[in-house]
Protein backbone atom coordinates (compact mmCIF):
# COMPACT_ATOMS: atom_id res chain seq x y z
CA UNK A 1 0.00 0.00 0.00
CA UNK A 2 2.86 2.07 1.13
CA UNK A 3 4.57 1.33 -2.29
CA UNK A 4 1.73 2.04 -3.79
CA UNK A 5 0.60 5.27 -2.47
CA UNK A 6 4.64 6.58 -3.49
CA UNK A 7 4.38 5.19 -7.24
CA UNK A 8 0.67 7.21 -7.62
CA UNK A 9 2.74 10.07 -5.96
CA UNK A 10 5.33 9.98 -8.26
CA UNK A 11 2.94 9.52 -11.09
CA UNK A 12 1.41 12.85 -10.35
CA UNK A 13 4.53 14.85 -9.78
CA UNK A 14 5.74 13.50 -13.35
CA UNK A 15 2.43 14.45 -14.97
CA UNK A 16 2.95 18.34 -13.34
CA UNK A 17 6.44 18.68 -14.42
CA UNK A 18 5.68 18.87 -17.96
CA UNK A 19 6.01 22.49 -19.01
CA UNK A 20 3.75 22.30 -21.76
CA UNK A 21 0.50 20.90 -20.24
CA UNK A 22 0.86 23.02 -16.81
CA UNK A 23 -1.37 25.63 -16.84
CA UNK A 24 -2.64 27.77 -14.03
CA UNK A 25 -5.27 29.33 -12.28
CA UNK A 26 -5.83 32.75 -12.49
CA UNK A 27 -6.61 33.98 -8.37
CA UNK A 28 -6.38 32.40 -5.10
CA UNK A 29 -8.56 34.42 -1.85
CA UNK A 30 -8.23 33.76 1.48
CA UNK A 31 -10.72 33.77 3.53
CA UNK A 32 -11.36 34.29 6.84
CA UNK A 33 -13.70 31.39 8.21
CA UNK A 34 -12.83 31.10 11.74
CA UNK A 35 -10.87 30.73 14.84
CA UNK A 36 -10.45 28.55 17.22
CA UNK A 37 -8.05 27.87 20.34
CA UNK A 38 -7.51 25.26 22.79
CA UNK A 39 -5.71 24.84 26.46
CA UNK A 40 -3.84 21.95 26.02
CA UNK A 41 -2.01 21.37 21.95
CA UNK A 42 -0.52 18.03 23.02
CA UNK A 43 -4.14 16.67 21.73
CA UNK A 44 -2.89 17.56 18.66
CA UNK A 45 0.49 16.38 19.31
CA UNK A 46 0.57 13.16 21.94
CA UNK A 47 3.06 13.74 24.73
CA UNK A 48 4.75 17.45 23.80
CA UNK A 49 3.76 20.53 25.07
CA UNK A 50 0.93 19.03 27.18
CA UNK A 51 -1.00 22.19 28.67
CA UNK A 52 0.68 24.59 26.09
CA UNK A 53 -2.35 26.55 24.51
CA UNK A 54 -2.84 26.84 21.28
CA UNK A 55 -4.54 29.30 18.74
CA UNK A 56 -6.07 28.08 15.26
CA UNK A 57 -7.20 29.87 11.93
CA UNK A 58 -9.63 28.53 9.81
CA UNK A 59 -9.40 29.39 5.78
CA UNK A 60 -11.73 28.84 3.11
CA UNK A 61 -9.94 29.15 -0.28
CA UNK A 62 -11.36 30.56 -3.65
CA UNK A 63 -9.95 29.80 -6.82
CA UNK A 64 -10.97 31.34 -10.10
CA UNK A 65 -10.10 29.37 -13.16
CA UNK A 66 -11.25 31.17 -16.52
CA UNK A 67 -14.84 31.78 -15.70
CA UNK A 68 -15.01 28.99 -12.99
CA UNK A 69 -15.15 29.29 -9.55
CA UNK A 70 -13.71 26.51 -7.22
CA UNK A 71 -13.98 26.95 -3.41
CA UNK A 72 -11.76 24.80 -1.60
CA UNK A 73 -13.10 24.33 2.14
CA UNK A 74 -16.40 26.28 3.71
CA UNK A 75 -15.16 27.10 7.83
CA UNK A 76 -17.46 27.23 10.52
CA UNK A 77 -21.04 28.08 9.72
CA UNK A 78 -21.55 31.45 8.98
CA UNK A 79 -24.27 31.05 11.95
CA UNK A 80 -21.04 30.88 13.93
CA UNK A 81 -20.53 34.92 13.52
CA UNK A 82 -23.76 35.77 15.32
CA UNK A 83 -22.47 34.84 18.72
CA UNK A 84 -20.79 36.70 21.28
CA UNK A 85 -17.10 37.06 20.68
CA UNK A 86 -16.31 37.11 24.04
CA UNK A 87 -16.20 32.47 24.22
CA UNK A 88 -14.63 29.85 26.49
CA UNK A 89 -11.52 28.75 25.18
CA UNK A 90 -12.23 26.08 22.64
CA UNK A 91 -15.39 27.62 21.25
CA UNK A 92 -15.33 28.59 17.38
CA UNK A 93 -15.51 32.39 16.55
CA UNK A 94 -16.09 33.93 13.05
CA UNK A 95 -15.26 37.39 12.66
CA UNK A 96 -16.60 37.72 8.50
CA UNK A 97 -19.80 35.39 7.23
CA UNK A 98 -18.46 33.39 4.59
CA UNK A 99 -21.45 34.78 2.38
CA UNK A 100 -19.81 38.51 3.03
CA UNK A 101 -17.00 38.28 2.09
CA UNK A 102 -18.00 36.56 -0.94
CA UNK A 103 -20.08 39.58 -1.79
CA UNK A 104 -17.55 41.73 -1.37
CA UNK A 105 -15.59 40.37 -4.38
CA UNK A 106 -19.02 39.79 -6.49
CA UNK A 107 -19.48 36.53 -6.42
CA UNK A 108 -22.59 34.54 -5.66
CA UNK A 109 -23.05 30.94 -4.11
CA UNK A 110 -24.91 30.13 -7.53
CA UNK A 111 -21.42 31.06 -9.45
CA UNK A 112 -19.51 28.97 -8.05
CA UNK A 113 -19.52 25.47 -9.79
CA UNK A 114 -17.15 23.15 -7.48
CA UNK A 115 -17.03 23.09 -3.88
CA UNK A 116 -13.88 20.57 -2.52
CA UNK A 117 -13.88 19.74 0.80
CA UNK A 118 -10.69 18.62 2.86
CA UNK A 119 -12.28 16.67 4.72
CA UNK A 120 -16.24 16.09 6.95
CA UNK A 121 -14.91 18.06 10.53
CA UNK A 122 -17.38 20.76 11.09
CA UNK A 123 -15.01 23.37 10.53
CA UNK A 124 -14.67 22.36 7.29
CA UNK A 125 -17.94 21.63 5.98
CA UNK A 126 -20.13 24.01 8.17
CA UNK A 127 -21.32 25.73 5.34
CA UNK A 128 -22.08 23.23 2.32
CA UNK A 129 -25.40 23.60 2.54
CA UNK A 130 -24.75 27.83 1.19
CA UNK A 131 -24.00 26.14 -2.38
CA UNK A 132 -26.76 23.74 -3.36
CA UNK A 133 -26.11 24.01 -6.73
CA UNK A 134 -22.30 23.71 -7.08
CA UNK A 135 -20.77 20.08 -7.40
CA UNK A 136 -19.38 18.72 -4.28
CA UNK A 137 -16.12 17.05 -4.91
CA UNK A 138 -15.11 14.70 -2.11
CA UNK A 139 -13.64 10.96 -1.66
CA UNK A 140 -16.14 8.49 -1.68
CA UNK A 141 -14.43 7.10 1.21
CA UNK A 142 -14.97 10.54 3.19
CA UNK A 143 -18.59 9.78 2.85
CA UNK A 144 -19.26 6.66 3.29
CA UNK A 145 -17.06 7.67 6.98
CA UNK A 146 -19.43 10.58 7.46
CA UNK A 147 -22.75 9.46 6.50
CA UNK A 148 -22.09 6.07 8.35
CA UNK A 149 -25.37 4.41 10.08
CA UNK A 150 -25.46 6.34 13.37
CA UNK A 151 -23.59 9.19 12.90
CA UNK A 152 -25.67 13.43 12.24
CA UNK A 153 -24.86 14.03 8.33
CA UNK A 154 -22.41 16.52 8.25
CA UNK A 155 -24.50 18.18 5.26
CA UNK A 156 -27.48 17.58 2.85
CA UNK A 157 -26.53 14.57 0.54
CA UNK A 158 -28.83 14.85 -1.42
CA UNK A 159 -27.21 17.75 -3.72
CA UNK A 160 -24.68 17.53 -7.13
CA UNK A 161 -21.48 15.54 -6.23
CA UNK A 162 -18.57 13.49 -7.68
CA UNK A 163 -17.44 11.03 -5.34
CA UNK A 164 -13.27 10.51 -5.99
CA UNK A 165 -11.48 7.04 -5.02
CA UNK A 166 -8.15 9.11 -5.70
CA UNK A 167 -6.90 12.21 -7.13
CA UNK A 168 -8.43 14.62 -9.98
CA UNK A 169 -7.10 16.56 -12.27
CA UNK A 170 -9.87 18.98 -11.98
CA UNK A 171 -9.89 21.54 -14.94
CA UNK A 172 -7.70 19.02 -16.65
CA UNK A 173 -5.19 21.58 -17.31
CA UNK A 174 -2.98 20.71 -14.16
CA UNK A 175 -3.60 23.81 -12.59
CA UNK A 176 -5.31 22.79 -9.64
CA UNK A 177 -5.02 18.77 -8.77
CA UNK A 178 -7.03 17.08 -5.81
CA UNK A 179 -4.56 15.04 -3.80
CA UNK A 180 -6.12 11.67 -1.55
CA UNK A 181 -4.23 12.58 1.64
CA UNK A 182 -5.92 10.20 3.87
CA UNK A 183 -5.21 9.55 7.67
CA UNK A 184 -6.79 12.30 9.81
CA UNK A 185 -9.92 10.84 8.67
CA UNK A 186 -10.16 8.11 6.00
CA UNK A 187 -11.21 10.31 2.59
CA UNK A 188 -9.20 13.58 3.70
CA UNK A 189 -7.75 15.47 0.56
CA UNK A 190 -5.69 17.87 -0.23
CA UNK A 191 -5.20 20.24 -3.11
CA UNK A 192 -2.59 21.08 -5.05
CA UNK A 193 -2.67 24.56 -7.24
CA UNK A 194 -0.87 26.34 -9.65
CA UNK A 195 -1.28 30.25 -9.95
CA UNK A 196 0.92 32.64 -12.63
CA UNK A 197 2.90 34.85 -10.12
CA UNK A 198 3.10 33.18 -6.70
CA UNK A 199 3.82 29.67 -8.06
CA UNK A 200 2.92 26.08 -6.40
CA UNK A 201 0.74 26.07 -3.74
CA UNK A 202 -0.15 23.10 -1.44
CA UNK A 203 -3.19 23.54 0.66
CA UNK A 204 -2.76 20.93 3.50
CA UNK A 205 -6.72 20.70 4.42
CA UNK A 206 -6.14 18.86 8.12
CA UNK A 207 -2.86 16.68 6.98
CA UNK A 208 -1.40 19.04 9.75
CA UNK A 209 -2.40 21.20 11.75
CA UNK A 210 0.01 23.31 12.56
CA UNK A 211 3.89 23.68 11.41
CA UNK A 212 5.62 22.05 14.38
CA UNK A 213 3.27 19.35 13.70
CA UNK A 214 4.72 19.01 10.40
CA UNK A 215 7.98 19.73 11.04
CA UNK A 216 8.34 16.41 13.30
CA UNK A 217 6.03 14.67 11.94
CA UNK A 218 3.42 14.28 15.05
CA UNK A 219 -0.04 12.81 14.54
CA UNK A 220 -2.87 14.33 16.37
CA UNK A 221 -4.66 11.59 18.83
CA UNK A 222 -7.88 12.27 16.90
CA UNK A 223 -6.68 11.02 13.48
CA UNK A 224 -8.27 7.94 11.81
CA UNK A 225 -4.90 6.31 10.90
CA UNK A 226 -1.49 7.49 12.22
CA UNK A 227 0.56 5.16 9.60
CA UNK A 228 -1.69 6.69 6.31
CA UNK A 229 -1.09 9.99 8.16
CA UNK A 230 2.94 9.43 7.73
CA UNK A 231 2.79 8.28 4.21
CA UNK A 232 0.25 10.87 3.36
CA UNK A 233 2.41 14.13 4.49
CA UNK A 234 5.46 12.08 3.13
CA UNK A 235 3.63 12.34 -0.12
CA UNK A 236 2.66 16.11 0.03
CA UNK A 237 6.59 16.87 1.10
CA UNK A 238 7.69 14.78 -1.94
CA UNK A 239 5.26 17.06 -4.11
CA UNK A 240 6.28 20.44 -2.11
CA UNK A 241 9.89 19.71 -2.89
CA UNK A 242 9.62 18.70 -6.55
CA UNK A 243 7.50 21.65 -7.47
CA UNK A 244 9.28 23.85 -4.98
CA UNK A 245 5.67 24.64 -3.73
CA UNK A 246 4.64 26.95 -0.61
CA UNK A 247 3.02 24.59 2.08
CA UNK A 248 -0.09 26.46 3.60
CA UNK A 249 -1.33 24.82 6.33
CA UNK A 250 -4.80 25.62 6.97
CA UNK A 251 -5.36 25.87 10.58
CA UNK A 252 -1.51 27.29 11.33
CA UNK A 253 -2.50 30.82 12.75
CA UNK A 254 0.99 32.13 12.25
CA UNK A 255 0.91 31.08 8.73
CA UNK A 256 -2.65 32.90 8.17
CA UNK A 257 -1.59 36.18 9.93
CA UNK A 258 1.09 36.45 7.30
CA UNK A 259 -1.43 36.06 4.47
CA UNK A 260 -3.34 38.50 2.60
CA UNK A 261 -7.32 37.74 3.01
CA UNK A 262 -9.55 38.60 0.87
CA UNK A 263 -10.72 40.83 -0.82
CA UNK A 264 -6.88 40.97 -1.49
CA UNK A 265 -6.31 37.79 -3.12
CA UNK A 266 -3.17 35.98 -4.64
CA UNK A 267 -1.79 35.56 -8.51
ZN1 LIG B 1 -9.85 21.38 10.80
Amino acid sequence: MRAYRLLAGLAIVAAFACPAWAQTVDRLYIMDCGHNAATDQSRWSPGVNVGKPIEFSDNCYLIRHGTEWLLWDTGFPDAVADRPTITPVGTATRAKKLAAQLAEIGVKPADIAYVAVSHTHGDHVGNVDMFPTSTLLIQKAEMDWAFAPGKTPPFAKDRPMRELSGDLDLFGDGSAAILSTPGHTPGHQSLLVHLPKTGWVVLTGDAAHFKDNWDNDRVPSINTDAAATHASRARLAEIVAEKKAQLWINHDLPTSQGQKHAPQFYD
